[in-house]
């Protein structure tokens, strides 16, 4: 080779060198800031915070079968990271969990549950989100597409998503109160409850735990429109349920329905049936369950869902003949605040 030919050979090399120097720099800069997602799974729990404990069960220990089935289906995804704010039974405070998705700076942060009611009635899937702002935007899409998966995949009932201020007008849920704070977007998610037997086959079995897992990434997939190979699934694009952000927060539902009347439209003293007719309201947040009851109130039905997009409806009852002949329906809101209804003589 010739010195002027070797010169520019030179020249060559330092010009392919510096072109892959750049390349291999900046394309995975490019693809953190614009492909790559984190998220923060929080299986709630842990330590001695045991969660909900029926007979059985102990919460922290099935939010983290949850939580781990959830990662290993999402990491079949592309262009997304993901954290475990705990993978042992560790005792970890809302703060830290919070602390830990900032510190990896989370495009979100899901707290993973199970639910009990107070007074054993309820039963379903709900999401809570923050109430504020695009967070509250984000956290009902998100939300929603939960649900969605909970339904259909599970035939589970929707409690839908909701949001918690608590007296001092901060989130009422210490994780969310506590991602609010660092800006990180964050959503509680309870899957089932587990004190009612609606919802008794849903969680059952290590499987069927993981199966929650499954669902959750699929959920998070969509809304993060992530593809995977692996799975063969392109969710680019999944369509979202998109509400107006609200500068101030958005405030829970505290008043009962406003509307619960009954009559009596027909008794059938033979079959022993009664036909009920119900009509009900609550602007706020709508109806989601009722109740009968065929003794005054003294006893009552299993919980039912109230159709949706109706304010009234006609059921047909068994009667009884007992010394207490009187029908009145409980309603419930989305809140589980409940009205209850004239009561009538049959
Ligand atoms: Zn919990």
């Amino acid at each position: 080779m010739n010195p002027v030919k070797r010169q520019m050979s030179k020249i060559i090399q330092l010009i392919l060198t510096i072109v892959l120097a750049i390349s291999s720099i900046s394309m995975p800069m490019r693809a953190e800031a614009k492909e790559n997602i984190v998220v923060v799974i929080d299986p709630g729990h842990g330590g001695t915070n045991l969660g909900a404990n029926p007979p059985g069960y102990v919460e922290k220990e099935m939010t983290l079968i949850t939580a781990l089935a959830m990662k290993e289906e999402l990491e079949k995804y592309q262009g997304v990271t993901v954290y475990l704010t705990r993978n042992t039974d560790a005792e970890l405070s809302l703060e830290q969990r919070a602390v830990m998705a900032k510190s990896v700076n989370a495009d979100f942060l899901y707290s993973l549950h199970y639910n009990m009611s107070a007074n054993h009635f309820f039963y379903g899937s709900e999401v809570w989100a923050q109430s504020t702002g695009t967070n509250y935007v984000k956290g009902y899409a998100q939300g929603q597409l939960f649900l969605n998966e909970f339904v259909s995949n599970y035939g589970l009932f929707s409690r839908g998503v909701k949001v918690k201020l608590g007296k001092s007008g901060n989130e009422y849920y210490g994780i969310l109160r506590q991602s609010e704070k660092l800006g990180v977007p964050a959503v509680i998610v309870e899957h089932c409850h587990l004190d009612h037997m609606n919802d008794a086959n849903y969680y059952n079995s290590t499987e069927k735990l993981q199966a929650f897992g499954k669902s959750d990434a699929t959920a998070v997939a969509k809304y993060f429109g992530l593809s995977s190979q692996v799975l063969a699934v392109d969710y680019s694009n999944y369509p979202k349920t998109l509400v107006t952000a609200s500068a101030t927060p958005k405030v829970q539902d505290l008043t009962p329905p406003e509307i619960a009347t009954l009559s009596v439209s027909s008794r059938n003293v033979t079959n022993k049936k009664l036909n009920i007719h119900v009509t009900a309201a609550d602007s706020n947040t709508g109806i989601m369950y009722y109740a009968y009851s065929k003794d005054g109130g003294g006893s009552w039905s299993a919980l039912q869902p109230w159709p949706s997009a109706t304010d009234n409806l006609t059921i047909e009852i068994p009667a009884s003949y007992g010394p207490t002949r009187s029908a009145v329906v409980a309603v419930f809101n989305s809140y589980d605040g409940m009205t209850l209804s004239n009561a009538v003589a049959y």
